[in-house]
């Protein structure tokens, strides 16, 4: 039998554990290419990070690579020098937060561990992918790798210059893009620092300048002045909604019941957490089950609102923002940016508060934090560029990332699925809801992987045509 080829585009999180499960069941013959520039697997944008203060936002319990495999990772992290050493990591009530490279390491562990006894050949390829041609997949540096299937697994682009900062990118004062490495060696002991946007990145922010041992005033400004909430502590049984009682058809409808849900177990005694958790478990059915309408009514109205409560942050991290915020040195505010200008190294800026006169902050810093600019990946990823430009892919409806089918192949511009072409990972979510963190991304990881092997396990081989209808 021929070899069959799989191409997987992004080797972070979502690309790796998409691989791991392909070598773990696939046959002999089976090739998988992953294409991604970083020198390791399994790192992506969430778990690159190398900066002791970014810690995981769950418990290790919580976070695995398979649903089968539920505490692995807080197992194999407990035998580890790394947890040793942290000590910081333990929480109060047993649960341990590490750093979020641990997750990383977790991870490309599995990985090795799978190819080793694996008869599917695993080859990376440290580049990024630009173009795809026909049925050949084309690197930076020319290199051409054909395929029976391609996954796009490209997530997190940086986060967008806010309009009012465009004229000032270059200036020394903005720090564009806080996920690159050392990107705050250059906020001095005593700069005064303005961060845009309050959510996890702001968050991860301010516990790195507090290791860093910075001294100086943060002020930390975004529309609504939300922070994210922080993770329950100790041991609670899970709280399952009736989901067999009729069913809100609309996002008003959805607020309307997690209120009552929330104030029900309030009256228990029993923490909003559990409510939201359980709602977060069944989010993808939730999801699919709103019209269009409503899932553009959630994302306007509500999004904002889920998301402090949904994503929230580790308690070491709480913990620091709490520490700062009492002792006056972490200011959060509830305002737009209108207009920034240089003065010398420092920059003016012109806030307006929520219901409130404009006014200037004069900063030596300022830090974007308002997360991954998901709404325009198909314009920033060179590939995802050249795909759309070609109307191979489209973004979805929602532009939370790519358009896909119930089987996660693309949809070109004529809505025609690509049963060539696939998308695994939060890129997807616009289809399946909530498919953000780890254990939704797993489970859909673990998805596809069935699907492609599925395919190959049913179909001879069958290249696919050249032609760019079909790539
Ligand atoms: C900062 C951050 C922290 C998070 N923390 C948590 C957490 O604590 N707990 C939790 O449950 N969830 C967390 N999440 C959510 C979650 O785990 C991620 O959504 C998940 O890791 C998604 O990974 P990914 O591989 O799909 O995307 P990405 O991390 O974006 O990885 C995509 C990879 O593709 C590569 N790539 C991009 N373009 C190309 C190209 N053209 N060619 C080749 N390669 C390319 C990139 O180099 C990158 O490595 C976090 C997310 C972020 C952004």
């Amino acid at each position: 039998m021929a070899d069959r080829r799989i191409v997987i585009v992004g080797g972070g999180f979502s690309g790796t554990a998409l691989a791991v499960h392909l070598l773990r069941n696939g046959a002999s013959g089976l090739k998988v290419t992953v294409i991604e520039p970083r020198e390791q697997l399994a790192r992506g944008v969430a778990y690159g990070t190398q900066d002791p203060a970014h810690r995981i936002n769950v418990p290790a319990e919580r976070m695995q690579l398979s649903a089968a495999e539920e505490g692995d990772f807080d197992r194999w992290y407990r035998t580890t020098e790394a947890f040793n050493e942290d000590t910081a990591a333990r929480w109060h009530d047993g649960k341990v937060y590490p750093q979020r490279g641990q997750f990383g390491v977790y991870i490309a562990e599995q990985l090795s561990r799978a190819a080793a006894s694996s008869p599917v050949e695993l080859t990376h390829v440290r580049e990024p992918a630009v173009a795809l041609e026909g049925d050949t997949v084309i690197t930076a540096s020319g290199q051409r790798y054909q395929a029976d299937e391609v996954v796009l697994a490209i997530s997190h682009p940086p986060p967008a210059l806010p309009g009012a900062l465009e004229a000032l990118k270059d200036h020394p004062a903005v720090i564009a893009n806080p996920w690159e490495v050392d990107a705050l060696d250059r906020v001095a002991e005593q700069d005064r620092v303005a961060i845009i946007g309050s959510g996890l990145t702001m968050s991860d922010v301010v516990a790195s300048l507090n290791r860093l041992g910075h001294q100086g005033p943060v002020v930390a400004f975004s529309r609504r002045g939300q922070l994210p909430r922080p993770n329950l502590g100790g041991s609670f049984e899970p709280r399952p909604l009736n989901y067999q009682q009729q069913q809100a058809s609309t996002a008003r409808g959805w607020l309307r019941r997690v209120r009552q849900e929330v104030a029900q177990a309030a009256e228990q005694n029993l923490p909003w957490q559990l409510v939201l958790d359980d709602i977060r478990l069944h989010g993808q059915q939730l999801w699919q089950q709103l019209s269009l309408n409503e899932q553009r009514r959630f994302l306007r109205h509500l999004r904002p609102w889920w998301d402090v409560h949904r994503y929230r942050i580790a308690p070491q991290v709480s913990a620091v923002i709490e520490q700062l915020h009492s002792e006056g040195r972490l200011q959060l505010q509830a305002a737009r940016l209108l207009s920034a200008k240089a003065e010398g190294n420092a920059l003016r800026l012109t806030l307006q508060p929520r219901g409130g006169e404009p006014k200037i902050l004069l900063v030596d810093k300022l830090v974007v934090t308002t997360g991954p600019a998901h709404g325009t990946l198909l314009k920033t990823d060179a590939l995802l560029n050249q795909l759309a430009t070609q109307g191979l892919i489209q973004a979805d409806p929602l532009a939370l990332g790519i358009a896909v089918n119930a089987d996660s192949q693309t949809l070109n511009l004529d809505n025609e699925a690509n049963p060539h072409l696939y998308v695994v990972g939060p890129s997807a979510r616009g289809r399946f809801g909530e498919l953000m963190g780890l254990p939704q991304v797993a489970e859909h990881a673990e998805t596809v992987a069935r699907q492609l092997l599925d395919i190959h396990a049913s179909q001879p081989v069958e290249r696919c045509p050249t032609s760019p209808k079909i790539f």
